[in-house]
């Protein structure tokens, strides 16, 4: 088969990885940089330009769409899909990802459990914040990733001068209840085709309550409980993505959807788990690609 990798950068761990687990399988992997793409539509059909040439007889794309090119590179993926060729990320999938808030939602109307979240108007913050009774606040930017824009804030006050603060910059944001009993730690579970195929333990460094390796996380394996394995595999599947990674908090009550990862890094999970996730989504790929 003929399959694109959509992505920025032929050198990162994670094309590679893919690159070589198509290879592996005798396909013709190529790497399109999104941005380089021109798209265009001529007697009702899509056609779509990269290096100078009309892109033809591709049977699949694995879309890897980085923060800084979410609405062109999700542009793109619609356009490979209004040409027929499979995706294991679906452009509405990538854009609902994206934005935290619009995945709360889509969380909410299939019945995932997630944080107390509150997009609140301008005009009530101190009630709104008063909601969660005096005890810590996560403040997040709807749009942050690798856990910039996410602030824990101890009391009301804080909170309240944070939001302020917020709003005086433009800032768009959520208010979130504190999962303190996680300490520090979340789950990431990679799921491909409606499957978990690997998954993750991140801690946080000492001081730190963001557990992203980015921030100096630390990672280590884990078996995931069934109700984990059940959210992540819901969590996927309500969002639109069928090749994922999703955050799990643990709390007290259970599992909670902390985010959905359009375009999660292969590197740690794989040295971690000790799994092969390229080759689970080329399987992915061989199953359902016309
Ligand atoms: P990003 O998309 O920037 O990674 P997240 O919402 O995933 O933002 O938050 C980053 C990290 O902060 C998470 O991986 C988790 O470790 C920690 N965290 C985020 N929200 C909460 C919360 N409500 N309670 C406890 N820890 C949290």
């Amino acid at each position: 088969m003929n399959i694109a990798i959509l992505s920025r950068g032929e050198a990162l761990y994670s094309t590679k990885s893919l690159f070589n687990a198509g290879e592996a399988r005798n396909h013709t992997i190529e790497v399109l940089d999104p941005s380089y793409c021109n798209l265009g539509i001529e007697n009702g059909r899509a056609f779509l330009q990269a290096q100078g040439e009309r892109v033809k007889d591709l049977h699949a794309i694995i879309p890897r769409i980085g923060a800084s090119t979410t609405n062109f590179g999700a542009n793109v993926v619609s356009h490979f899909e209004a040409m027929g060729v499979f995706t294991v990320a679906s452009s509405a999938g990538i854009l609902n990802s994206r934005n935290k808030w619009t995945s709360f939602q889509i969380m909410a109307k299939n019945q995932i459990p997630t944080p107390k979240t509150l997009y609140t108007s301008f005009f009530d913050y101190e009630q709104q914040l008063a909601t969660f009774n005096g005890k810590p606040i996560v403040i997040k930017l709807l749009e942050g990733t690798h856990g910039e824009g996410v602030i824990l804030t101890e009391s009301p006050q804080n909170a309240l001068a944070t939001v302020e603060t917020l709003t005086a910059t433009g800032a768009k944001f959520l208010l979130q209840e504190y999962i303190e009993e996680s300490k520090g730690n979340d789950v990431r579970a990679i799921v491909v085709d409606g499957v978990v195929v690997a998954a993750m333990k991140r801690k946080s460094k000492v001081g730190e309550f963001r557990s992203n390796l980015h921030r100096g996380g630390t990672s280590e394996k884990i078996t995931l409980s069934i109700a984990e394995e059940k959210i992540a595999i819901s969590a996927a599947k309500a969002i639109g993505l069928g090749f994922c990674g999703v955050d799990i908090l643990q709390s007290k009550n259970g599992p909670l959807v902390l985010e959905i990862n359009s375009t999660p890094g292969l590197e740690g999970i794989e040295n971690t788990s000790g799994k092969n996730i390229s080759k689970s989504v080329i399987g992915y790929i061989e199953r359902n690609s016309r």
